[in-house]
């Protein structure tokens, strides 16, 4: 059986915390990421939820190894790029891209289109200068802008045009995987439907995975395959998009449904709702980490971490509550 497009066992990141002006001492440990196993197959749109500050991005860093794991491995394309270095990993950057949040901000405003969108050719030493130039074109058409625009400072765009330039720019080296980091949640609402469908296009037509990160579940709803839901460094839960809608099994994923807004105001919500804010990645709660929060607690939640375990075919939940059901 082929190997998944991206398999990743058991990631951590931790940070130490130090304080302290002459001789800094540590003090304590940020668990960013904390065990995140999950895996991604050719042509999927995984997301990854949660709140701010949940590890969704330094987990999607660690994926493209712009920050080194603490722990873990990580496969692509059958590959262990765990601990690669050198030439090997600035040749692993062509099959892997990202699109950020903040087009503005990730384009040079000094640079021309068509020069930020030749930059990776050349970095990658693909093709000569007749062969760039035509391929900067070619870009340019496959996300809805024209060949004129080349010659244009990312300041003459609106927003969602800025985010066509930066999702160009990721195809340039015609990658097999891109993250998408919140790639829209800066876009206004009426912007943000023309960016995912030009996503799920590009998809469609270049075989692309997409590891989608997002906090925004009514996006995630139209743009994933499976999703993984996390909570202070972990996936407390993962299943395919409809199911999770459908019959979301941990109290955090209702929660977060819950969110999302109804367009009948009139409807009511019969779902607890978890209250207070999210506890310091410094100091996570012992047994579940969701246990400060969640409306289902009982004793046992203080004291024991729920393991991540199936609950149907392809849906894992981590929560005490599902060993009762
Ligand atoms: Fe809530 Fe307990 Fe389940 Fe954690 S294990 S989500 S505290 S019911």
């Amino acid at each position: 059986m082929r190997a998944p497009l991206l398999e990743v066992e058991n990631l951590s990141r931790h940070y130490a915390v130090r304080r302290g002006l002459l001789i800094p001492k540590r003090v304590g440990t940020v668990r960013a990421v904390d065990g995140v196993s999950f895996s991604l197959e050719r042509g999927e749109t995984l997301a990854l939820v949660g709140e701010s500050g949940c590890g969704k991005s330094t987990t999607a860093r660690l994926v493209l190894r712009l920050v080194e794991p603490t722990t873990g491995t990580i496969h692509f394309q059958g590959e262990d790029i765990t601990s690669m270095q050198g030439e090997p990993l600035r040749k692993l950057r062509r099959r892997m891209q990202i699109v950020f949040q903040d087009p503005f901000a990730s384009l040079n405003p000094r640079m021309t289109v068509g020069a930020i969108l030749e930059e990776p050719l050349i970095v990658h030493d693909l093709g000569d200068a007749a062969r760039r130039r035509a391929r900067v074109a070619e870009l340019l058409g496959l996300v809805g802008l024209a060949p004129f625009h080349a010659q244009r400072y990312p300041h003459e765009f609106s927003g969602g045009q800025r985010q066509r330039i930066g999702i160009a720019r990721a195809l340039a080296v015609e990658p097999a995987l891109i993250v998408c980091d919140e790639p829209v949640s800066a876009l206004d609402v009426s912007i943000q439907a023309q960016v995912v469908n030009l996503l799920e296009d590009l998809q469609r037509r270049l075989g692309l995975s997409y590891l989608f990160i997002a906090h925004d579940l009514a996006v995630v709803k139209h743009v994933a395959d499976r999703v993984a839901v996390m909570y202070l460094g972990q996936i407390v839960e993962i299943a395919p998009k409809d199911t999770l809608f459908a019959d979301p099994r941990h109290p955090y994923t209702r929660t977060l449904l819950a969110a999302i807004p109804r367009p009948d105001p009139h409807r009511e919500r019969n779902e607890p709702v978890a209250g207070g804010d999210v506890p310091s990645p410094m100091a996570p709660p012992d047994g579940c980490r969701f246990h400060t929060r969640c409306p289902f607690v009982v004793e046992r939640c203080r004291r024991e971490a729920p393991a991540l375990l199936p609950v149907a075919s392809g849906h894992l939940s981590a929560c005490h509550l599902n060993d009762m059901a």
